[in-house]
């Protein structure tokens, strides 16, 4: 992806809805000057605070701009948990290494805490579809970061159950998935994304109630058969990015993982925008 795309989309985003209030704290925002404009000419190696600022500009004051936290390494080797001390060399942690995972590794973007909690609620709940391209960009860095070098073949987002679809009228991963091609498009070299986006391979059978509060049992047994692959064709043998805004225990992304695998699927790999701590 070129500089420019991280430009054009924090411009066209902020041409196009100014004057607002900034979605975290509701204080109003004033027009940033463009000045912060990318030195790099590539932006996929970009720092992702030096991205959320870019793409994030039109919709946040300065103070919560400052509030970003990036997932940084050392984390664990299978499902990403960041570690505590810095010198710590990326290995598994401690939960990996006594129970075994669906998924082959967990990946996130953001820590989920301050800015990009208020904006992923904004987002989820208060119908703020604007932050799907931003996050969409977010989202993109970061598999470009962690996944450059392996084989993906097929992007899959957490689905919704459709009475919970229906109410929201919109799958908020989905919603940030469909934007991957526009940014693939923009490459210098002129490749396109070779993942194809497989909207309702998997579904949502079962409309669990919301997870908040519950501890990792609760969630597991909540999480339980929520979910089945309609078309296996799609998914067998093949390698799965599995897509969700939050990974907050884990239990969502295992139990898709678990029926993915069971459709044959070869590797499933979770990306999410933000990762609780
Ligand atoms: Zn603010
Ligand atoms: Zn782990």
């Amino acid at each position: 992806m070129s500089a420019d795309t991280l430009s054009r989309v924090g411009r066209s985003l902020s041409d196009a809805l100014f004057p607002k209030i900034c979605y975290a704290c509701g204080s109003f925002v004033r027009p940033a000057e463009d000045k912060t404009r990318p030195s790099l000419s590539d932006s996929d190696l970009l720092p992702l605070e030096t991205a959320f600022t870019h793409v994030m500009r039109a919709f946040l004051c300065t103070d919560c701009m400052a509030d970003f936290v990036p997932v940084r390494p050392p984390f664990c080797s299978r499902c990403g948990r960041p570690f505590k001390s810095s010198i710590d060399e990326s290995h598994l942690c401690g939960d990996c290494i006594s129970r075994k995972k669906h998924f082959s590794s967990a990946r996130a973007c953001a820590v989920y805490q301050g800015v990009v909690l208020k904006l992923i609620h904004a987002y989820k709940y208060q119908g703020k579809t604007a932050l799907a391209e931003p996050f969409g960009l977010l989202l993109y860095l970061a598999f470009i970061r962690h996944f450059a070098g392996k084989q993906i073949d097929a992007a899959v987002a957490v689905p919704l159950h459709y009475r919970r679809l229906r109410t929201r009228g919109y799958n908020q991963a989905l919603l940030m998935l469909r934007h991957w091609p526009g940014f693939a498009e923009k490459n210098r070299d002129g490749s396109g994304l070779e993942i194809a986006i497989e909207t309702d391979a998997l579904i949502r059978r079962k409309n669990t109630a919301s997870q908040t509060g519950l501890g990792r049992r609760e969630r597991t047994k909540n999480m339980k058969n929520a979910f089945a692959v309609k078309s296996p064709q799609r998914i067998a043998g093949r390698n799965i990015l599995l897509i969700d805004d939050v990974y907050t225990t884990g239990s969502t992304s295992e139990e898709c993982s678990r029926v993915l695998e069971r459709a044959g699927a070869a590797e499933v790999h979770i990306l999410s925008l933000a990762r609780a701590m």
